[in-house]
């Protein structure tokens, strides 16, 4: 594994853990030369499936995708890489068991069902930059609830 810094290919792992309840593996690792550090993640591939778009074009699933707009609903928000995890290997064995095609639109309100579980604050923005309320009365609804 090359460092991501110099280039150099002479890096060795310094803490190695298993995560995502056994799913994978966190290694820390340090250059040699540069003395760099930074993590790599050795996850179970799962069998993947296509995401149909709202237009009707289809693409290859990506966790990391998918997982960054999650993380954008959660800035500043007391959410866990754990928690998020966690999220994304129980939908994805969902997603993988309906075989073949997933729609977008499910794979954001099962993101949002999971994330409201977690944080009621990214929930809303996930759902708000998504749209995937119904309508604008949903949407002041949650967000009623949220400041009572
Ligand atoms: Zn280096």
């Amino acid at each position: 594994m090359n460092c991501p810094r110099c280039k150099k290919p002479d890096t060795s792992v310094i803490d190695s853990r298993v995560t995502d309840e056994g799913r994978a593996i966190r290694r820390r690792r340090e250059c040699e030369k540069c003395e760099h550090r930074f993590t790599t993640f050795e996850r179970q591939e799962l069998s993947s499936f296509i995401v149909v778009k709202r237009d009707g074009t289809r693409e290859p699933y990506t966790r990391e995708k998918l997982e960054r707009g999650i993380w954008l609903a959660c800035t500043k928000r007391p959410v866990t890489q754990d928690q998020i995890d966690k999220l994304l290997t129980k939908l994805e064995e969902k997603w993988t068991a309906s075989r073949g095609e997933v729609e977008s639109m499910t794979l954001g309100t099962d993101v949002m069902k999971e994330l409201k579980k977690i944080d009621k604050v990214a929930y809303i923005r996930f759902a708000s930059v998504h749209r995937e309320f119904k309508d604008v009365e949903e949407f002041k609804e949650e967000l009623g609830k949220l400041f009572h």
